[in-house]
């Protein structure tokens, strides 16, 4: 590899056809970071800023065939997955990762989407727990998935911090616990834990609907670790890039629905 070469990163998840959340955004965050962007789809979503209309998941030997293209010939540093749509698409990649290592994975937990589409079967809860938290590197919750993923309400903060070390408990590396849902006056608290370092990472809440946020916040954080940084200084940095990227947001659509400005 030369030098100026970037390390690539593979994003694992589905596409949205509107261009807002999914394989979208996700390329468009690594191009933003100077990462080299591969993707494999793991389901096709027809998609606007409206909401869902259709999924259609291709044949797993399909998506094997796209991560084994990936794999056999780019130097991926960070794989970040997204929508896996259901269990036996969690199943065969947590084996292609148990096989391959790739040094970062960064795992979106996506089961609803904001306009209330389901993007995960619930029989594949048990697979993502046992399957992937445990080679997560990162896991990047909202507090409905972290409450789906440890079967328990989460009201305040002392939740939010037992959820984060009770995630870390499940097998995953490290947790950023997003506080979008949770009202703690009028900013946003993300908290992240990796067993050591425990940080709060505050920002103000902007009152705007905006679409595709939690799948760039992962794929910026991934390209971030592409470029070297430490987890939560990855963290740190892609949530500062979402604020910056809601406040060049627009509405692409006939809907009040904004999408991030990637620059
Ligand atoms: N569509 C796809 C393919 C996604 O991966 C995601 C990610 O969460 C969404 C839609 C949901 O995006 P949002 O909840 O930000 O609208």
């Amino acid at each position: 590899m030369s030098p100026s070469t970037p390390f690539s990163a593979l994003t694992i998840a589905g596409s949205d056809s509107g261009g807002g959340a999914g394989i979208q955004a996700d390329l468009k965050a690594f191009a933003a970071h100077r990462v080299h962007g591969l993707s494999a789809i793991a389901a096709l979503t027809a998609q606007n800023t409206r909401g869902v209309t259709a999924v259609h998941v291709p044949p797993l030997d399909f998506l094997q065939a796209q991560i084994d293209a990936c794999f056999d010939d780019f130097d991926i540093h960070a794989v970040k997955l997204g929508m896996l749509a259901n269990a036996e698409v969690i199943h065969l990649v947590a084996g292609i990762l148990e096989q391959r290592r790739p040094p970062q994975v960064v795992l979106d937990p996506v089961m609803i989407a904001t306009s209330g589409a389901r993007l995960l079967q619930d029989s594949a809860l048990q697979a993502l727990r046992e399957r992937l938290l445990p080679l997560a590197t990162l896991i990047t919750p909202n507090t409905p998935e972290a409450e789906l993923l440890l079967g328990r309400r989460i009201n305040n903060a002392a939740d939010a911090d037992d959820a984060a070390d009770a995630l870390i408990g499940m097998g995953a590396s490290a947790v950023l616990l997003k506080g979008g849902h949770l009202f703690e006056g009028n900013r946003v608290i993300d908290r992240y834990f990796d067993g050591v370092t425990r940080e709060e990472f505050s920002h103000a809440r902007l009152p705007v609907d905006a679409h595709g946020t939690g799948c760039t916040l992962a794929s910026s954080i991934a390209a971030q670790l592409c470029c070297g940084l430490s987890m939560p200084n990855a963290c740190e940095a892609a949530i500062d890039y979402i604020a910056r990227g809601l406040q060049g947001g627009y509405r692409p659509g006939h809907s009040e629905v904004m999408v991030l400005d990637h620059f």
